[in-house]
C-alpha cells in the first residue's frame, strides 16, 4: 500500500526535474519534509513570460467554445483524481480532508461554470443616434494573466482564475504560495496531460513559477502581463497594487478579511450557533472568510457566549487533530509563525477581555513538528482596536450591541470588507443589514464562510475590491472594445450633430 504522501506526489509527473535545495516543503501535519524544490531564477521567469506571450497569441484565436472544451477535459481529469489531489491539499496546507475534497470539488464546479461561459461571453449591441450606424461592445482576450495565490486555498483560487482566463482566451502564469507549491505542480501536471492531447493548446499556455515574493514581484513588474490576480494578505496587496498601477496594468486583489456575524434578538440559535462554529474554527480559522467577530444583541449575549464556550471547549478537547482522520474538525495551523501570531493576538486582547476560553498549543507530544491549537473564544464588552487587524488563526471575539444601528457601526468599523452575515428572523433587520453592510458578501442566516462559485467573490476596502469566480467576474480577464460601424452610402454623420463641412 503506498502512503498518502506517495500516492499524492505521484500526481506530479515530472517532480524529479524540479527538485533542488532552496524551497523546502514541509507538511503542517507533523513537520515532515514533503520535498525540496528549486525556485525559478529571474532568467527562468523571463523565459516563462515570453512563452506565455507566444501561447496567448495562438490561444486567443481558438474559438471560445473550443477553449471551453479544454476546461471541460480538465474538469474530467479533476474528477478522476479528486481523492489524491484532496489528500495532497490536506498534506500540504493542513485543512481537514473533508475540506480538501470540498476544495477540489470547487475546482470541478468552476470548470463546469467556465465551460458554459465559453458560449456566453456576451457583448452588447447599442442603439446609435446616427442612421445606418451599428454600435457594439466586444470582449476580447486580454493577454497572459499572472495568478499569485495564498497557502490556504492552494488549488481552488487558481482554478477560479485559470478556468475563466482560459475560456476568455488568455494564457496563465501561476505563482503559488511558497508554502504550497506541490499542489500547484499537481494541478499543472493534470492540465499538461489534458493539453498534450488537445491540438489547439500551445506550449506554455499555463505555467507555474516556483518561489516566494521575489518571484511574484517579477511577474508584478512585467508589463507583458496585463492582469495580476493576487490573493493573500493586505500587506501583500499594498505592495502589489501600486506596482501594477504604476505600469498601467490591471490588478484583481483578493486580500484579508475581518468578518463578522450579527446575532439579533430574533435569531434562531439552532441556525446561528452551527454557522458561527463552522465559520470560526473551520479550516482552523485560516479562511479569508473565517468568522472573527460575533456581534450579539445584549439580551442574548450570555446565552450565545455560553453555548459557543461549551462547543469551543469540546472541540479543543476532542476535535483538534490529524486532518487526514475523518473525525477531526480542526487541523493544524500552517506553521510556527501562524501559531506565534495567534499567541500574540491573545496576549494583546487580554487587558480588554472579560473572559477567554481555549487558546494555546495542543498535541505537542503526538506531533512535535505540527502547530495544533485549541480554538479561542474571547468575550469583550466592546470592540477593541486590537481586533481591527486580521489574525489568521481560530480566535473569535464576542461583542454585545444595543440596537442595529450600533451593530452596523461595530460591524463596519474594521478596515477590511470581505464577508458578513446576520442571524435573524426579522425581515426588516435582514434587509437593513444587507443595505448597510460594507462587505462584498452579505449573508442572511448563513455564516461568513463557504461561498458557492456561482456568485462573484471578493470584498471592499482593504480586502482589495477584486471579484473573481462567478457572475460576470470573467470581464476582468478580457478587454472591452466599443465598435461603431457605418454601413450607409451617404457622407457619414458625426456624433452630437456636429457639422464639419469642407
Ligand atoms: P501572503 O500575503 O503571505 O502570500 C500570498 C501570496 O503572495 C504568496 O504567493 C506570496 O509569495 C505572495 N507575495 C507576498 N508578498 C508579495 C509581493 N510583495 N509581491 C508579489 N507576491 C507576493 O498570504 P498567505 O499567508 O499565503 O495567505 C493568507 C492571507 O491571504 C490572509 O490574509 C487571507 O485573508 C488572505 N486570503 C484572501 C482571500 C480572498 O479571496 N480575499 C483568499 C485566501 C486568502
Amino acid at each position: 500500500m503506498p502512503t498518502t504522501q506517495e500516492a499524492s506526489l505521484k500526481l506530479i509527473a515530472n517532480l524529479d526535474s524540479m527538485r533542488g535545495t532552496d524551497l523546502l516543503v514541509c507538511s503542517p501535519i507533523d513537520g515532515t519534509e514533503l520535498a525540496r524544490l528549486r525556485m525559478d531564477s529571474a532568467q527562468d521567469i523571463e523565459r516563462k513570460i515570453a512563452d506565455s506571450v507566444s501561447a496567448f497569441e495562438v490561444w486567443r484565436d481558438v474559438p471560445a467554445p473550443r477553449r471551453g472544451e479544454l476546461v471541460r477535459l480538465l474538469g474530467e481529469k479533476l474528477r478522476a483524481h479528486k481523492e489524491e489531489l484532496a489528500r495532497l491539499v490536506t498534506l500540504e496546507c493542513g485543512k481537514i480532508i473533508e475540506e480538501g475534497r470540498g476544495e477540489v470539488q470547487e475546482m470541478i464546479d468552476i470548470c463546469d461554470f467556465a465551460v458554459g461561459l465559453s458560449r456566453q461571453l456576451y457583448g452588447l449591441t447599442i442603439q446609435s443616434e446616427r442612421a445606418d450606424h451599428v454600435m457594439q461592445e466586444n470582449w476580447l482576450p486580454l493577454g497572459p494573466v499572472g495568478i499569485i495565490s495564498a497557502f490556504n486555498f492552494p488549488v481552488a483560487v487558481w482554478a477560479w482564475n485559470a478556468c475563466l482566463a482560459l475560456v476568455c482566451g488568455d494564457s496563465c502564469l501561476w505563482k503559488p504560495s511558497e508554502k504550497t507549491p506541490l499542489t500547484a505542480l499537481a494541478c499543472q501536471s493534470l492540465l499538461d496531460e489534458v493539453c498534450r492531447d488537445f491540438d489547439e493548446a500551445p506550449k506554455g499556455l499555463s505555467q507555474v513559477i516556483l518561489g516566494g515574493f521575489e518571484q511574484g514581484n517579477q511577474l508584478v513588474e512585467d508589463s507583458r502581463v496585463p492582469l495580476i490576480s493576487a490573493t493573500g494578505s493586505t500587506r501583500m496587496g499594498r505592495a502589489v497594487g501600486p506596482k501594477v498601477a504604476a505600469r498601467f496594468g490591471r490588478s484583481l486583489l483578493e486580500l484579508g478579511g475581518n468578518n463578522a456575524i450579527i446575532v439579533t434578538e430574533s435569531a434562531d440559535l439552532d441556525i446561528a450557533i452551527p454557522s458561527i462554529l463552522f465559520g470560526s474554527v473551520g479550516t482552523a480559522g485560516q479562511r479569508c472568510t473565517s468568522t472573527r467577530r460575533v456581534i450579539v444583541h445584549e439580551t442574548l449575549v450570555d446565552e450565545v457566549f455560553a453555548k459557543l464556550a461549551s462547543a469551543f471547549r469540546q472541540i479543543g478537547e476532542s476535535k483538534v487533530g490529524d486532518p487526514l482522520e475523518p473525525t477531526t474538525l480542526v487541523g493544524p495551523l500552517i506553521d510556527e509563525q501562524a501559531f506565534l501570531g495567534m499567541e500574540h493576538a491573545l496576549e494583546a486582547i487580554k487587558p480588554d477581555a472579560v473572559e477567554i476560553i481555549g487558546g494555546g498549543r495542543t498535541l505537542q507530544s503526538q506531533f512535535p513538528g505540527g502547530y495544533y491549537v485549541r480554538p479561542a473564544l474571547v468575550r469583550l464588552n466592546q470592540q477593541s482596536k486590537v481586533i481591527h487587524e486580521e489574525t489568521f488563526a481560530p480566535i473569535t471575539y464576542v461583542i454585545p450591541y444595543r440596537d442595529l444601528v450600533e451593530a452596523m457601526q461595530i460591524h463596519n468599523e474594521v478596515p477590511q470588507g470581505l464577508s458578513s452575515a446576520i442571524m435573524t428572523t426579522d425581515i426588516r433587520d435582514a434587509e437593513t443589514f444587507k443595505r448597510y453592510s460594507d462587505c462584498g458578501i452579505a449573508n442572511v442566516n448563513i455564516g461568513t464562510s463557504g461561498a458557492e462559485i456561482g456568485g462573484a467573490f471578493g470584498g471592499e476596502k482593504e480586502t482589495g475590491g477584486g471579484r473573481e469566480s462567478g457572475s460576470d467576474s470573467w470581464k476582468a480577464y478580457m478587454r472591452r472594445q466599443t465598435s461603431t460601424t457605418y454601413f450607409g452610402r451617404k457622407k457619414p454623420a458625426l456624433a452630437q450633430g456636429i457639422h464639419f463641412d469642407v
